[in-house]
C-alpha cells in the first residue's frame, strides 16, 4: 500500500486538523475536492440496529469518486451526486468532541462509516482521513462497521486490531463478540459486469482477496450484495453461483437487496442506469422497467423473490444472511 510520508500513518497519535497537518489544500485540487465543515460527524440511525446494525453513520467524505452507475446518491433526496466532491475538513476535532460526550455519559453504540460514500475512496489513499477518524474512534472505545468497495480497507488492519482489543459493544449486541466489522459490496461477480456498472471500483478479485487476508486475520467480515441487478445478476441460479464462491473463501455473513432508481438528470441514477443497460443489456431495458413502473424501487413480488432467494441459498450453503 502507499504511503505518504508526511503523514505519520504508523502510530496511533490523533492529528486534530488535517488541514494543518500537510498539504491538505494541494491534495484537495489534485482530486477535484472542496473543503467543507460540518456541525456534526455522526448522524443517529433512524432504524433500530438496522440490517447494518450502526447505532451512527458516518461518511468522511461527500461523493464518490468509484462512481457506480446504479449508485443511490444520484438523485436520492439523502445526497446530492457521486461527483460533489468535499472533504469534512473539520471531522476530527468535531468527531473527538462528539465521542467525547458520549464516552462520559455512558452512551456507547456502533459507528457505520460508508453508509452514503466509500471510506476508502481514491483520495483517501493519500489524505487518511478515514484513518484518522478510526483513531479517535478507538481512544474512545467504540466499535466500527466498515462497508466498502475497496481493498485499501487493509492498509488499516493494524488500527482494527486495536480497536477489537479496546472497543466497548452496546449491551443489546454484546455477544456479537467482534468490534470490527467489514462488509465488502459487491452487484455481481462477473468482472466484465462490474467493469460496465462500477468501472472505476477496485475490481472482484482484488476485493475477494482483501476478503480473504481479512478473514485470514480473523476479523468478522461479510458482504453486502446490494444491489442485485435485475435480470443480470439476481436470479436464483446466480446467487447460488456467486454464495457458492463467499462460501469457499468462508465470509460470515451475506445479505443483499434490490436496485433502487431515482431521479430524472442526467446524471441520475435512473438515467445512468437505463443508458448503460441500454447499451450493454439492450434486451433487459423492458422487463426492468416493467418491474419497476413509474416507482424507485422494483415491486413487492420481486423484491420478496430476491429476498427468499438470498435466504435459501444462504442455508444451503450454512452462512448466516445477516451479520448476528
Ligand atoms: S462505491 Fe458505493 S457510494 Fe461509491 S459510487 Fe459505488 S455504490 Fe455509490
Amino acid at each position: 500500500m502507499e504511503n505518504n510520508e508526511n503523514h505519520n500513518s504508523n502510530n496511533f497519535d490523533i492529528n486534530n486538523s488535517i488541514i494543518n497537518n500537510f498539504n491538505f489544500y494541494e491534495l484537495a485540487k489534485k482530486h477535484g475536492f472542496k473543503e467543507k465543515n460540518v456541525k456534526t460527524i455522526l448522524n443517529k440511525s433512524k432504524e433500530n440496529r438496522g440490517v447494518f446494525l450502526g447505532d451512527y453513520s458516518l461518511n468522511p467524505y461527500l461523493g464518490c469518486s468509484f462512481d457506480c452507475k446504479y449508485c443511490y446518491i444520484n438523485g436520492s433526496k439523502y445526497a446530492g451526486s457521486t461527483k460533489s466532491f468535499y472533504i469534512k475538513s473539520n471531522a476530527l476535532n468535531i468527531l473527538k468532541n462528539q465521542l467525547k460526550r458520549k464516552s462520559k455519559i455512558g452512551e456507547r453504540g456502533i459507528i457505520l462509516f460508508g453508509s452514503a460514500t466509500d471510506p476508502y475512496i481514491d483520495i483517501e489513499k493519500e489524505l487518511f482521513l478515514t484513518r484518522d477518524l478510526l483513531k479517535i474512534t478507538n481512544r474512545f472505545r467504540f466499535p466500527i462497521h466498515l462497508v466498502t468497495k475497496s481493498d485499501l480497507v487493509l492498509r488499516d488492519i493494524d488500527l482494527f486490531k486495536k480497536i477489537n482489543e479496546n472497543g466497548i459493544l452496546p449491551k443489546d449486541i454484546e455477544k456479537l463478540d467482534s468490534k470490527v466489522i467489514i462488509t465488502f459490496s459487491f452487484s455481481t461477480l462477473d468482472e466484465k459486469v462490474a467493469k460496465i456498472f462500477e468501472p472505476n471500483a477496485p475490481n472482484i478479485n482484488r476485493r475477494l482477496k482483501a476478503i480473504k487476508k481479512l478473514k485470514d486475520e480473523e476479523f468478522l467480515v461479510g458482504v453486502s450484495l446490494m444491489p442485485l441487478l435485475p435480470f443480470i445478476s439476481d436470479s436464483y441460479e446466480s446467487i447460488d453461483k456467486i454464495i457458492s464462491i463467499f462460501s469457499d473463501i468462508e465470509v460470515d455473513y451475506v445479505f443483499g437487496g434490490s436496485l433502487t432508481l431515482f431521479g430524472e438528470r442526467d446524471n441520475d441514477s435512473k438515467t445512468k442506469y437505463y443508458k448503460i443497460l441500454n447499451e450493454n443489456f439492450p434486451k433487459f431495458v423492458e422487463p426492468t422497467k416493467n418491474i419497476f413502473k413509474e416507482k424507485e424501487y422494483p415491486n413487492i413480488s420481486y423484491q420478496n423473490n430476491i429476498y427468499k432467494n438470498l435466504e435459501n441459498v444462504c442455508r444451503k450453503y450454512n452462512i448466516k444472511n445477516s451479520i448476528i
